[in-house]
């Protein structure tokens, strides 16, 4: 399944890689994030003596449009790798075997955009064999799209039994969720936040059990707080969900993981950074105010659990960090993070979408052990579901 496992040498590696990066309106990539994190597998394959084929999509095209033209990529690209790229102006068929069919050991080619065909997204087999023609091994490298069962992503995979693996990136992916979900150094402590309690469902009901303290701090906090008889003033709720939130500290209690929620907020009487700001107990919190971040005792005692635990997952910020009033515990949380990491040798993840930006606008990002790329995929790992994009390669 590891990279290195492959028989590379002379052989064309065809490899998925998420390469859907924004661009301007002059058709510029804007952020390389994304193209800079494929560019250690693809050397090692070029390390290895193969030449590799490069397959992506970008946005979502209807059909054929050149403003989704993979072509934008490659001047960055060539840039990132420091060789020339050659390029196919279709994925299949005659125009891309023109070109990976000659190309010699040390070579890239990046193909056109995938889902120029409706087939890749609605994994057509006939069309993910004629993907496969393009190369002798595959390698999916490409966590972001993992989670979804298209021709590139997955069902390409059966063309290659003995000849798939994941890239560099995936295997890092894949590694650090096994290091919180299956064999994780104790205590493991998850912190949950975010918006909508909804959204984190399925994370929170798989996490119990498995964690030994499961914080839930964010907008999502106050359905728990209401369901609980706390008043919430006009703080973001789901109060369809108050049987749910019940059910979930009933489950926590019975499963012996302790759970922690936030028991002072930072209120404020309007959605706005310089608006009024008073510290109140979570629930009790005046009519016409709103939570918009942990207060002063819950970020104390949030970061007190993270300190003495010795694996850390976290999704989702404790308030509105875009707003730098309210993003106080968001930054608490990550400083402690950094800080378990570098004292204790925690491991530390830090999976998922709005975390994800909170870290790096924190500028900490480079101080915890593993910083997800994906979103979607990663919550759907943390739920606890395979992903078919890995799964196809480990059958
Ligand atoms: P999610 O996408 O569910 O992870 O939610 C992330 C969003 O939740 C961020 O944009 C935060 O601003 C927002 N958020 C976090 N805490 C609160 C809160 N107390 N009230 C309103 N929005 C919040």
């Amino acid at each position: 399944m590891n990279l290195t496992e492959l028989d590379l040498e002379g052989r064309r590696a065809l490899i998925r890689v998420d390469f859907n990066v924004p661009l301007n309106e002059a058709g510029e990539v804007t952020d390389d994030t994304r193209i800079r994190a494929a560019i250690p597998t693809i050397q090692t394959v070029l390390k290895e003596g193969g030449s590799v084929v490069l397959m992506s999509h970008l946005g979502r095209p209807k059909g054929v449009a050149p403003e989704f033209s993979l072509k934008q990529v490659l001047p960055t690209l060539e840039r990132l790798l420091g060789v020339k790229v050659h390029f196919a102006s279709d994925c299949v068929g005659d125009t891309a075997l023109d070109v990976t069919q000659n190309l010699q050991p040390g070579e890239v080619a990046l193909l056109e955009n995938l889902r120029f065909h409706p087939e890749e997204k609605a994994g057509d087999e006939f069309f993910a064999g004629q993907l496969a023609e393009n190369g002798d091994v595959y390698i999916n490298d490409a966590f972001g799209t993992a989670h979804r069962a298209h021709a590139s992503t997955a069902v390409i995979a059966r063309f290659f039994p003995e000849d798939k693996a994941f890239g560099l990136l995936l295997a890092g992916e894949v590694d650090a969720l096994k290091r919180v979900l299956e064999a994780p150094v104790k205590p493991l402590t998850a912190i949950i936040g975010g918006a909508k309690v909804s959204s984190k469902l399925g994370i929170i009901e798989h996490l119990i059990g498995r964690v030994d303290r499961l914080i839930i701090g964010g907008g999502m906090a106050y359905t728990f707080v209401q369901a609980q008889g706390g008043s919430i003033g006009n703080s973001l709720v789901e109060e369809e969900l108050h049987g749910q939130a019940v059910s979930i500290l009933e489950k926590a209690a019975a499963a012996g993981t302790e759970l922690l929620l936030p028991t002072d907020t930072v209120a404020t009487d309007a959605f706005a950074n310089d608006a009024a700001q008073q510290v109140v107990p979570t629930n009790a919190i005046p009519d016409g105010w709103m939570g918009l971040d942990i207060g002063p005792e819950t970020r104390k005692a949030f970061a007190d659990a993270v300190l003495t635990s010795r694996t850390v997952l976290w999704n989702g910020p404790m308030g509105v960090f875009e707003m730098p009033n309210f993003a106080v515990g968001t930054r608490t949380i990550a400083e402690a993070l950094a800080r378990v990491t570098a004292e204790e040798e925690a491991f530390t993840l830090i999976g998922g979408g709005d975390s994800v930006a909170a870290i790096n606008l924190l500028g900490l990002a480079d101080q915890v052990s593993y910083v997800s790329t994906g979103g979607g995929a990663m919550l759907e790992s943390l739920e606890g579901k395979v992903l078919p994009g890995i799964q196809a390669i480990l059958d």
